[in-house]
C-alpha cells in the first residue's frame, strides 16, 4: 500500500470511525466475479451456494463515474474470488486508469494467466498486482491450491519482473499459512529472496483466518471492532453495495445500486448495520461468528 493511500485511510478513519454517517470511503472494491479456477484449502468460495455471476460493464462504469465524483482515489478489482476469470477485466482497468484517471488501481490474484494478459494489464496502467502463492513447489501448490498451476504462476512472476524494467507498478506475493503448507512456511522467504533481489517488491506471510466466520476450522480475525462497515464499499458481481470484502455469500449486501452508490452507503440498512457494530449487537450475524469465533 502506498503512503498516499495509507494517509487517506488514516484521515478517513479519524473523521469517520464509529459514525452512523461517515465520509464516503476512499476505496471501492469490485467483486468482478464470484468465480475462481482454483480451490484453496483455506478458502470458503467453493462452498458458497451462489451461482456464478460476472459484473456488467454498465455497473462498473456507473460506479467508477460516481466514485470519481465522490473523491474516491483507489479502485480494487478484487473482492473475494479471482478477477482474471472476468473476460472484461482489461476493459475495466483501462476505464479506471485511462478514462477516469483513478490514482491507484490494483488486483489480488492467483496469477493464472497467459503472459500477454499481464503485458496488457500493466500497459493499461494497473498500479499493483498482488499474487497469492501459498507453496514453494509444484506438489505442495497442487495440494494447497487444488490445481496444478505452479509452473504457470512462476512463469507469470518471471514475465512481470521483466516488465518492471519498462513499467512502474508494485508486484507482491502473499503466502497464507495453513496446516497443509506449515512445513515450508519458514523456507518461503528464502525461496523468494532471489526474486526480491531482482525486482519483486514484497513477500509476506499471513495466517489463514475464518473468513467472515465461514471457515470455522481457522481462528477469527482477532479484533473487537471491525472497520469494514466504515472503510469498505464493495460492489458485488450482482450489483449490490456489500459492507464486507470477505463475505462471499452476500450476507452483508445491504442495498442495490439503483439509486447510486452514495444513496446505498447512507441507506437505512447501512446505518443499522453500523449501529449494530457500534453497540456490539451482532449475535445472529456473520460478523458475530467472524469476530468471536476462535
Ligand atoms: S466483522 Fe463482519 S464486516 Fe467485519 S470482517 Fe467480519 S464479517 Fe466482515
Amino acid at each position: 500500500m502506498t503512503r498516499m493511500i495509507q494517509d487517506k485511510i488514516e484521515k478517513f478513519m479519524e473523521v469517520s470511525e464509529l459514525q452512523l454517517d461517515p465520509l464516503f470511503p476512499p476505496k471501492i472494491q469490485f467483486e468482478v466475479t464470484n468465480a475462481c479456477n482454483q480451490d484453496c484449502v483455506f478458502c470458503y468460495r467453493s462452498q458458497s451456494p451462489r451461482g456464478r455471476v460476472n459484473i456488467t460493464e454498465k455497473t462498473v462504469d456507473m460506479v467508477l463515474k460516481q466514485g470519481k465524483e465522490l473523491g474516491v482515489s483507489t479502485i480494487s478489482f478484487t473482492a473475494g474470488a479471482e478477477p482474471l476469470m472476468h473476460p472484461q477485466l482489461l476493459t475495466f482497468v483501462r476505464r479506471a486508469k485511462l478514462y477516469y484517471r483513478y490514482p491507484y488501481v490494483f488486483i489480488t490474484t492467483n496469477g493464472v494467466a497467459k503472459p500477454f494478459r499481464w503485458t496488457e494489464l500493466v500497459e493499461a496502467g494497473l498500479d499493483s498486482i498482488k499474487f497469492s502463492i501459498n507453496a514453494i513447489d509444484r506438489e505442495n501448490y497442487e495440494l494447497v491450491h487444488g490445481a496444478d498451476h505452479f509452473k504457470l504462476v512462476m512463469a507469470a512472476i518471471e514475465h512481470l519482473i521483466k516488465l518492471k524494467s519498462e513499467y512502474k507498478f508494485y508486484l507482491g506475493i502473499s503466502f497464507v499459512e495453513c496446516p497443509e503448507n506449515a512445513h515450508v512456511a519458514l523456507k518461503a522467504y528464502g525461496f523468494w529472496k532471489p526474486y526480491l533481489d531482482r525486482g519483486l517488491d514484497e513477500f509476506f506471510t499471513v495466517p489463514a483466518s475464518n473468513q467472515s466466520g465461514q471457515m470455522r476450522a481457522y481462528p477469527s480475525i482477532g479484533m473487537n471492532q471491525c472497520n469494514q462497515p466504515w472503510l469498505a464499499f464493495v460492489v458485488t458481481a450482482d450489483g449490490y453495495y456489500r459492507a464486507c470484502c470477505a463475505d462471499m455469500d452476500n450476507k452483508t449486501a445491504l442495498c442495490d445500486l439503483n439509486g447510486g452508490i452514495k444513496k446505498a452507503f447512507y441507506s437505512r440498512k447501512a446505518k443499522a448495520f453500523r449501529k449494530k457494530h457500534i453497540n456490539h449487537k451482532l449475535k445472529g450475524t456473520i460478523c458475530y461468528d467472524c469476530l468471536n469465533h476462535d
